[in-house]
């Protein structure tokens, strides 16, 4: 039987493999590259448009506990991060070109998976997966909009991406924050002087104005740096600057404040600037991240830059395994639905792929455990339809407290992490 994915960003590449693997043909719909999105740029699929990082791989945080549940689901995504990955301390994070021409060259070879270049505007009737994003097309987003009701929309911003070769390594130095595992991280140390006058710079430079009819909330998460700055003198030295667990080699002391950057790619040419996701024009950004030390002459490859960003109003109109209610078997998945994040987006490719599979075979959905990340964000995107809804990412808040309470938070995350896999594997083999 065929079914249809519409997008090859991080979700639908999972929903096509997850289908494909059920023994389903699949017509995988990609615009790119005869239209591209405002963020997208690379011609492959699985675009990772701003960060390379897929967060942290630390069973005792969420974002580890739910990459270890999509690993059992059998996460297409993942499989080709560790094949791709560059070090960047406890976080997975990837060679962005490597990373999605492995996944456009597996999904191109597999042969039950037929790719149809070309945007996507009508809504389709049945057996179909949508996952075009927050950033799906104008004609397609409209489509959408008379079917499910109104969007949601909050903005998002990336960070800037500089060369290595224009960074002055007098100033900059590499380490990670307490000597932890090597040294991936690219640092750059400020004097309380060079903190002040950067600061005022960045509170007062120009942003590029947004479009006023868009009401604008922006998501804790992916803050501009300049909003962030404006809390407060020290807001972003007890953020994205903080100095702690440093030593400046030029003074033996703990810098005032420091900016790290992340390697973008293998061969380590490429660093984006960790925490500044901004809306300040091209020029300034130029201008006022030129006043990091170490940064006085970088070379930017890519400058930080903001985008609205729309989801559906999830819980009025979606069921938990992401199907649209009352629809024949049109499933969500990805950041539309309103979970947020790359490793969020991929997880939601996998239950609708899982779940249209199952559908299609006369089977129920899987019943994911509230316990599990996953099926707690499944759940949070579809219960309650009374609440003002709002994108959310992998958090342990989201899952029940633990038996017995334990005071500890580590030790307390790592059990919240071993019942989730428990209950996951409970289920998964008694499938
Ligand atoms: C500017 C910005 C920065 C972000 N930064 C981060 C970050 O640093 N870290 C993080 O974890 N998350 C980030 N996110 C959030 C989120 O994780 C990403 O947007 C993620 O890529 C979402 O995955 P997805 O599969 O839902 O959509 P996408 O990866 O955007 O994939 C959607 C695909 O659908 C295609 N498409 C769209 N419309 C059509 C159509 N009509 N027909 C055919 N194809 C279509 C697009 O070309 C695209 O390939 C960011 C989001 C934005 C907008």
């Amino acid at each position: 039987m065929t079914v249809g994915v519409i997008g090859a960003g991080l979700a639908g590449v999972e929903a096509a493999h997850a289908l494909s693997k059920r023994g389903f043909c699949v017509k995988l719909h990609e615009m790119k590259p005869q239209k591209l999105t405002p963020a997208h740029s690379y011609r492959g699929f699985a675009e990772l448009v701003c960060s390379n990082s897929l967060k942290s791989d630390n069973l005792t945080s969420a974002a580890g506990l739910l990459k270890a549940e999509m690993r059992l689901l059998g996460s297409l995504v993942l499989e080709v991060a560790e094949l791709t990955k560059v070090s960047a301390g406890g976080a997975l994070a990837v060679d962005r070109e490597a990373f999605s021409d492995e996944i456009t060259k597996r999904l191109k070879a597999d042969p039950n998976i037929e790719i149809i270049t070309g945007e996507v505007t009508g809504f389709p009737l049945e057996n179909t997966i949508i996952a075009t994003g927050p950033l799906t097309s104008g004609a397609f987003a409209y489509a959408i909009k008379q079917k499910c009701g109104g969007f949601l929309n909050f903005y998002d911003a990336a960070a800037p991406i500089v060369t290595h070769e224009s960074v002055n390594f007098n100033k900059a130095f590499f380490g990670n924050r307490y000597g932890k595992d090597g040294a991936d991280y690219l640092n750059c140390p400020f004097t309380e002087e060079e903190y002040e006058t950067f600061y005022k710079e960045l509170i007062n430079a120009e942003t590029v104005p947004l479009r006023v009819f868009e009401n604008l909330t922006v998501y804790e998460g992916c803050m501009p740096v300049e909003i962030l700055a404006k809390r407060g003198r020290d807001s972003v030295r007890f953020g994205c600057m903080k100095p702690v667990g440093f030593t400046d080699p030029r003074t033996d002391k703990r810098p005032y404040a420091l900016v790290q950057l992340r390697p973008e790619n293998s061969k380590r040419t490429l660093f984006n600037i960790v925490g500044f996701q901004t809306n300040l024009k091209f020029g300034e950004q130029e201008r006022v991240f030129r006043l990091i030390p170490g940064l006085e002459k970088a070379e930017f490859m890519r400058y930080g830059v903001m985008h609205r960003n729309t989801f559906l109003d999830s819980p009025r109109v979606l069921n938990r395994y992401f199907m649209l209610k009352g629809s024949k078997n049109i499933y969500f998945a990805g950041q539309i639905t309103g979970t947020e994040g790359y490793a969020e987006s991929a997880a939601g490719g996998i239950i609708a792929g899982i779940s249209l599979a199952r559908a299609l075979s006369g089977k129920e959905p899987p019943e994911l455990p509230e316990t599990s990340i996953i099926g707690a964000l499944s759940r949070y995107i579809s219960d309650d339809e009374s609440r003002d809804f709002q994108p959310m990412g992998a958090n342990m808040g989201l899952l029940p407290p633990p038996g017995a309470p334990i005071k500890n938070k580590q030790e307390r995350y790592a059990a919240l992490s071993a019942r989730a896999l428990t209950d996951l594997k409970a289920i998964l083999f008694s499938h």
